[in-house]
């Protein structure tokens, strides 16, 4: 090693869930690993208080995976002593048999139920026509809390740095890694760094089409007649009030936040932070509350607070994950993969620690992209 730079054998850039799971998943198993971020653990997608678990997917091993995850999160709830996932479970609107194929398949618990039961399943809706499909092992992540958990057990695993770049060097001994606090060489690099993920991949080969877009989150006060009642998580796919949204409660705070869901919803923004002409974000809100005051009478549609998040979106649908390896380089990016990350911390550690991408990883990818 020369002076000027530091070796190491595992780098992890981003101390979102992602990286964070896989830090972990590395030093359970003894791993020299160092993981950089340049901003505080879970500021970037992962942050806030609170994400969906769902077992439903559209495709079965997205049903898979999310099964995986519920049993890590079950593991890091008996590691960190606290409630990660709530009891809340999960109920859909407008959906039917051959959207439980993959529940099904996997043995998940589920069943629908018909309108009639509405009032005690989810009481603060208005009238639904149709089954309502409840998912009961679902619940709200306690977003932060796990963040909190992860990043404890990282300790000081994590350094305080940005990465300007990965490359491979000419001397092709390693990857390079650039950072604000030294040159590092890693035998394997994991790039789990969100909306950053494209930049810093493009730098070993890969071409990774994440598209980062603004979204709003409205959060909503539970009116008295529901207060201190459990509400599920909520996926209404009907449209019939005008939007297909999500909801999840925020812990047991008496808040509970609703979305927008579906291609047109979200603003695509560039680097430059500019937004398309016309575009705003205070149109999406007005969306959520229209919606919240005409479908959800027990929420007070007047929202306590709005975040505005940057999603991130991949070709093909709303739960697209994908991986790209490369020798020395494993890079993930996706969408809605909170809820599966203690297995793909798992999985990022296996093709960190054995140089390729294990097959649940390549599949769940479609395998196209998968560079060299
Ligand atoms: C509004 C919203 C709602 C969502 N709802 C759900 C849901 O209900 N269920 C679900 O499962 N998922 C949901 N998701 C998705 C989920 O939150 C993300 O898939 C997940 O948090 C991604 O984690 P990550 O670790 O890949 O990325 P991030 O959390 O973004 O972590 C990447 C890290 O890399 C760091 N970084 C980036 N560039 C650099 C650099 N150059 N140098 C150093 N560090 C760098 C960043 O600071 C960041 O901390 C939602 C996301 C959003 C935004």
């Amino acid at each position: 090693m020369g002076e000027h730079r530091r070796d190491i054998d595992i780098a992890v850039i981003g101390a979102g869930v992602l990286g964070l799971a896989t830090v972990d998943s590395l030093a359970r198993r003894g791993a020299d690993v160092v993981c950089f971020d340049g901003r505080v653990p879970g500021s970037g997608l992962s942050g806030g208080l609170t994400r969906t678990f769902r077992h439903r997917h559209d495709e079965e091993r997205h049903v898979a995976l999310a099964v995986e995850g519920r049993a890590g999160f079950a593991a890091w709830e008996r590691r960190s002593g606290r409630v990660l996932i709530g009891d809340e479970g999960a109920v859909y609107a407008g959906m039917g048999p051959a959207d439980v194929k993959g529940l099904a398949l996997h043995g998940v618990p589920h069943y629908f139920a018909p309108s009639a039961r509405q009032d005690e399943i989810f009481p603060v809706l208005a009238p639904v026509d149709g089954p309502l499909l409840v998912d009961p092992g679902a619940g709200a992540i306690r977003a932060k809390h796990t963040i909190s958990a992860l990043a404890g057990w990282a300790g000081d695993r994590i350094v305080q740095a940005d990465i300007h770049s990965v490359t491979v060097p000419r001397d092709g001994q390693g990857v390079e890694v650039q950072t604000t606090e030294a040159i590092y060489r890693a035998r394997h690099v994991v790039i789990a760094a969100g909306t950053e993920v494209p930049r810093l991949a493009a730098g070993v080969g890969f071409d990774i089409p994440l598209e980062a877009r603004l979204h709003v989150r409205p959060h909503f006060r539970v009116r008295e007649d529901a207060a201190g009642k459990t509400l599920p998580c909520w996926v209404d796919r009907t449209g019939a009030y005008g939007e297909t949204v999500y909801g999840s409660p925020i812990g047991d705070t008496g808040k509970y936040v609703v979305g927008l869901i579906g291609t047109d919803v979200d603003i695509p923004f560039g680097p430059d932070g500019a937004l398309p002409p016309g575009s705003s974000t205070e149109d999406q809100a007005r969306r959520v509350i229209s919606y919240v005051r005409r479908a959800m009478p027990g929420l007070d549609p007047e929202p306590v607070g709005v975040r505005v998040c940057v999603m991130t979106k991949l070709p093909g649908g709303s739960d697209a994950l994908r991986a790209w390896h490369t020798d020395g380089v494993t890079a993930v990016a996706g969408h809605n993969l909170f809820k599966m990350a203690p297995v793909l911390g798992e999985l990022l550690a296996d093709s960190a620690q054995n140089n390729r991408l294990p097959e649940k990883l390549a599949e769940a990818g479609a395998g196209s992209l998968v560079a060299s």
